[in-house]
């Protein structure tokens, strides 16, 4: 386990495999970085729900955004949530079939979210998300106007109370299946990042974001 930076609640303390928990903000701040999208489950008169959504980091918040229609966004408001994030980084192939694993970075964050009033702070942090997708991006596209950040709603929730679980590294088999003649090891997983795919309309350079996507150099997280 890493260094406790925040001491876990009594819903934040991993029980189960402890030593692979980490409630440090470093560790949850590099998974919030790593996302392009949570899981937010909340619940309402209907039952549970757990919904797909992207998200960004500023400071010690996890943003989300979405339109004043949204019945998600109405409810965040009334609702206790868990937010999640999961990387999955490989299929861990052990010798016994009951000692199989993944490798993994995920996180539970939990709370409420506040919507963010203040309209300076919710275009610069809608800015902030534009920035984390493509860096520089923000300063060639129209910008959003009033009618489309008054029917925008943006949210956020404090990376306060949480916990991260990390698995990393090879099987742990047991000693008396070393010597099962299988093959043991990780088939790891990478996301990968894909050529870009110019609009047929569009006739102008690539900028570095774009130039920059495949290799990783164009900055994007
Ligand atoms: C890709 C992936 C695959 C997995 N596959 C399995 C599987 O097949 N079977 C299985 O039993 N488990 C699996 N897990 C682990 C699973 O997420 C739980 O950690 C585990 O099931 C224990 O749950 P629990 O409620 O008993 O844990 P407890 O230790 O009792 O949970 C206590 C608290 O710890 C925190 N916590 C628990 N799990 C996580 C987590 N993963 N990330 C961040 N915080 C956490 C939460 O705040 C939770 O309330 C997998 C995890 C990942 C990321």
């Amino acid at each position: 386990m890493t260094e406790t930076a925040v001491p876990p609640s009594e819903r934040t303390r991993v029980r189960r495999v402890a030593e692979n928990a980490s409630y440090d903000s470093a560790t949850l701040y590099a998974i919030v970085d790593d996302a392009y999208l949570c899981h937010i489950a909340f619940s309402d008169d209907k039952g549970s729900h757990c919904i797909p959504t992207a998200c960004w980091r500023e400071g010690d918040h996890l943003y989300i955004h979405g339109s004043n229609g949204s019945r998600m966004l109405k409810r965040l408001t009334e609702s206790e949530v868990c937010v999640t994030i999961t990387h999955l980084d490989g299929l861990v192939m052990a010798r016994s079939a009951f000692n199989h694993s993944m490798n993994y970075r995920s996180a539970m964050i939990y709370g409420s979210f506040e919507k963010v009033l203040d309209e300076a702070a919710k275009r610069s942090t809608m800015e902030a998300f534009m920035e984390k997708l493509a860096a520089g991006r923000q300063a060639q596209v129209r910008p959003g106007n009033d009618k489309e950040y008054n029917a925008t709603t943006v949210m956020r929730i404090a990376l306060a109370e949480a916990a991260c679980k990390v698995r990393s590294g090879p099987a742990v088999d047991d000693a008396e299946d070393m010597d099962w003649p299988v093959w043991a090891g990780v088939l790891p997983f990478a996301r990968a990042r894909l050529a870009p795919q110019t609009d047929a309309a569009c006739s102008l350079p690539a900028p570095d974001y774009v130039l920059g996507w495949q290799d990783g150099s164009g900055k994007a997280a």
